[in-house]
């Protein structure tokens, strides 16, 4: 009840707490907003003067109203606001609360003087509807009517996703969920190094790390089961998942296949089981981008039947050797062929480190790499050789031999396609890789799209909290980054389809794909992880979360396994040199010309009707999406190949030109990347069945579609391809579709069907 002055001198008074309580809300009354009150208390013709002096007194800045009687007004006040009078105004309410503690006639007073009222409420430039909106308790808004809506059969979305490896996921899901599995604290180096090493142990118990390897030697001859076990152990520990793979896939696919049978016989069963744990060495100090300039040498005699490996100085060492620093054997090392003192390129050769006991060798100096920003867990090390013997039967000698009369022999003569044969057979690695990352984007957005969906900050005043999912910045921070994990699962799905059945004449084109996907994928993982971060404020801060650790562990994924940027520029020379194959062998001249004259042809497109149109049918089209994908990667192709061409014709030197052109260069491998993304979700869409998943596939397509267009969208506009209405009407389009997608937020990170013991964030869990 409201027990003040005002009531006490005239009950009809009150008509002027919402106004009072408004204007003093925010706590300062500035001078001219007192005299505007003054002057319009006073023209009031129904007060009368000692109620007007009353009333200024309320006014007074010197003595504002005390924190018991705003609250005691606000109280008062709410009694009356009622959501059902959704055109309320302040005067409104005054008269409400007034007629409710006067007699009949303060109504028919006040409703007399209401215009006079109202010329106050409007002088103020009260914000009305806003503030009484604000006394309305239960308030409903749109924004916090937003909810968590299961529109889609999640377990059909998970089977989509699972595909042909659905059984073997969910073993590898139970296994990682076993006690045996729980997380260590990564700050205990010599426990968690132990402990991964364990894990890794009972993966190749169950068989996983050999299922690549032929049958004979104790494997499945299954790479793709390979693949699938990869991605799923990246749910749990990703120094697990990276030890499992420099132990399973960098060292024994060096193994299988750079070696040749008898290496198979002698070691492939062994590494299978872990029994001989080893290493891939081929970074140097001084040589990482640049494998073919190292240096460390591996000369062959004759006589004695051996090579010699050694370091010739101190940057030639190995560096960043995973699984060097405590448990490798072996080595599958990678040095400069000597013999008869001609140097033939890179081979690879297989180097004992330590003996059974895990004794260093003579000859063999190992030094750890000590603590990393992440994947503490994996005991990297530095080693260096000193004129260490090994037998020649220890040379991978697939593409590179020795024969009996001590000459060099190759199935392939030049040096150059010999080592960029040699490293295509292990892009092995640069599918396992993004696909692992990936795993760990759909860990940190599960994590920060179920806080979201619970977490509640702020709200309409009177209304209860909204969930921080519902806010539009949220929704466009996490939403097109879960767009961008789905269109990566499938376009993954398809590079591993493309390197299973690969054929010889496809190789180049698989082997930018793998590296295209690469880096855009743990680059997205990257971007992910970090905003999955922000997005949980503290919580995200917080170990127990995970997303520290994800985040750690998956930052150098955009440097091994080839550094990104240097990645995106072999996959722009590799669309530059495509057309040598429909040519023959033509010089890269004629490539260039032959590009260029393309360029004519296709830039037809800039059709003013396309350009200016911002029909939602028109731009929610698959077809308007991948024809707007496809122009980008033409032009860019084509333009950078105009440039190279008009340095080259100007005398400047192709190592120049291509470096005066790098970052055009980087932008033709992003166009080619992002069409193939889109053209493989869009593929997906297409083949889904299951009507609730096509729909919420054919949002998130679109959704991947519009925000990648949005992000080049100056590029769009610079090139005429659109014009801003267009621009826009996509800037729109992209906030509408988070919104809806919002709803089916939860549920799309629901069918990645991530084990709770993994997430292992209570954020995620206590639901
Ligand atoms: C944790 C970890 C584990 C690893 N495990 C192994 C392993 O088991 N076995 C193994 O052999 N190696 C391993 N590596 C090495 C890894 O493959 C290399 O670090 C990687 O290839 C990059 O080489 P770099 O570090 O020398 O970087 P650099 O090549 O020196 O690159 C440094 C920067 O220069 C830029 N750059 C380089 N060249 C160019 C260019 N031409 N144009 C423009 N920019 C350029 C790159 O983009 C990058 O940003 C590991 C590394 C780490 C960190």
């Amino acid at each position: 009840m409201l027990d003040s002055d005002l009531v006490r001198a005239n009950p009809k008074l009150l008509v002027f707490i919402p106004i009072l309580y408004t204007v003093w809300s925010d706590a300062i009354l500035t001078p001219s907003e007192v005299s505007t009150l003054e002057g319009l208390i006073n023209s009031q013709q129904w007060l009368t003067d000692p109620e007007k002096k009353l009333l200024l007194t309320k006014l007074n800045p010197a003595t504002p109203p005390t924190a018991d009687e705003l609250i005691s007004w606000r109280t008062a006040i709410s009694q009356v606001a009622d959501s059902k009078h959704t055109n309320d105004t302040l005067v409104n309410l005054g008269i409400r609360m007034a007629s409710l503690k006067g007699d009949g006639t303060i109504s028919e007073i006040l409703i007399k003087a209401q215009p006079s009222l109202s010329k106050i409420e409007a002088t103020l430039g009260l914000i009305s509807r806003e503030a009484v909106f604000n006394f309305q308790s239960g308030r409903k808004t749109i924004t916090s009517e937003q909810i968590t809506h299961e529109n889609f059969d999640v377990q059909e979305l998970t089977k989509l996703l699972d595909g042909e490896h659905a059984t073997l996921i969910r073993k590898v899901k139970t296994l990682i969920s076993d006690p045996e599995f729980s997380y260590v604290d990564p700050g205990d180096l010599d426990l968690y190094r132990k402990r991964v090493l364990q894990w890794c142990k009972f993966l190749a118990e169950q068989g996983f790390g050999s299922m690549a390897y032929p049958k004979e030697y104790g494997g499945q001859n299954d790479m793709a089961a390979y693949f699938a076990i990869m991605e799923t152990l990246s749910y749990h520990d990703l120094s697990m998942v990276i030890k499992f793979g420099v132990q399973f896939g960098l060292w024994g696919m060096s193994v299988s296949l750079l070696g040749t049978e008898k290496h198979h016989v002698k070691y492939l069963k062994d590494i299978g089981t872990l029994e001989l744990p080893g290493c891939f060495a081929m970074t140097e100090t001084n040589h990482g981008s640049n494998v073919k300039g190292i240096e460390t040498t591996a000369t062959y005699d004759h006589q004695t039947r051996t090579f010699k490996i050694h370091t010739p100085n101190e940057f030639a060492r190995k560096e960043y050797i995973g699984n060097a620093a405590l448990h490798g054997q072996m080595a599958t090392v990678f040095a400069k062929l000597i013999l008869d003192d001609k140097d033939y390129g890179v081979a690879a050769l297989l180097v004992p480190l330590r003996d059974k006991k895990g004794k260093v060798l003579p000859g063999i100096t190992i030094k750890d790499c000590g603590r990393k920003m992440g994947l503490n867990g994996v005991d990297n090390g530095i080693i260096y050789f000193n004129h260490v013997i090994i037998p020649k039967e220890n040379l991978l000698d697939r593409f590179t031999s020795v024969n009996d009369e001590g000459k060099f022999e190759s199935p392939i003569a030049s040096d150059n396609r010999r080592f960029f044969t040699m490293l295509g057979t292990l892009v092995g690695g640069r599918i396992g890789i993004p696909r692992s990352g990936n795993s760990a984007s759909k860990s940190g957005l599960t994590i920060a799209i179920r806080y979201g969906d619970q977490r509640r900050q702020f709200g309409p005043e009177g209304g209860t909290e909204v969930p921080i999912l519902n806010y539009r910045t949220h929704q466009r921070r996490l939403m097109p980054l879960l767009a961008n994990v789905y269109a990566i699962h499938f376009s993954l799905q398809y590079l591993t389809k493309r390197f299973l059945n690969r054929k010889e004449e496809d190789m180049q084109e698989i082997e930018a794909l793998a590296a295209g996907l690469k880096s855009f994928a743990t680059w997205n993982t990257t971007a992910t992880l970090q905003e999955c971060r922000e997005c949980c404020g503290g919580k995200g801060y917080m170990s127990e979360n995970r997303i520290e650790v994800l985040k750690n562990d998956t930052d150098v994924f955009t440097t091994f396994e080839g550094d990104n940027t240097v990645l995106m520029q072999l996959v722009a020379k590799s669309r530059l040199t495509e057309f040598k194959q429909e040519f023959g062998n033509m010089n890269v001249l004629t490539i260039l010309n032959y590009v260029a004259e393309q360029a004519k042809t296709t830039i037809t497109e800039m059709n003013p009707i396309i350009t200016r149109n911002t029909d939602e049918g028109h731009l929610l089209d698959s077809e308007f999406h991948l024809n707007a994908f496809k122009f980008r990667e033409r032009d860019i192709l084509t333009s950078a190949a105009k440039r190279l061409k008009r340095h080259i014709d100007s005398g400047m030197d192709s190592f120049d030109a291509f470096n005066v052109c790098q970052h055009h260069l980087v932008q033709v491998g992003f166009a080619y990347i992002e069409r193939i993304i889109l053209e493989q979700f869009i593929i997906q869409v297409e083949a889904t069945k299951d009507i609730g998943c096509k729909t919420v596939l054919k949002k998130m397509c679109d959704l991947f579609a519009l925000s990648q267009m949005e992000k080049n969208k100056g590029w769009y506009l610079e090139q005429g391809y659109m014009v801003g209405s267009k621009t826009k009407a996509i800037r729109k389009l992209v906030n509408q579709l988070c919104w809806e997608i919002r709803q089916d937020a939860v549920p799309l990170t629901d069918a990645f069907n991530i084990p709770d013991a993994c997430l292992s964030a209570p954020i995620a869990i206590n639901r």
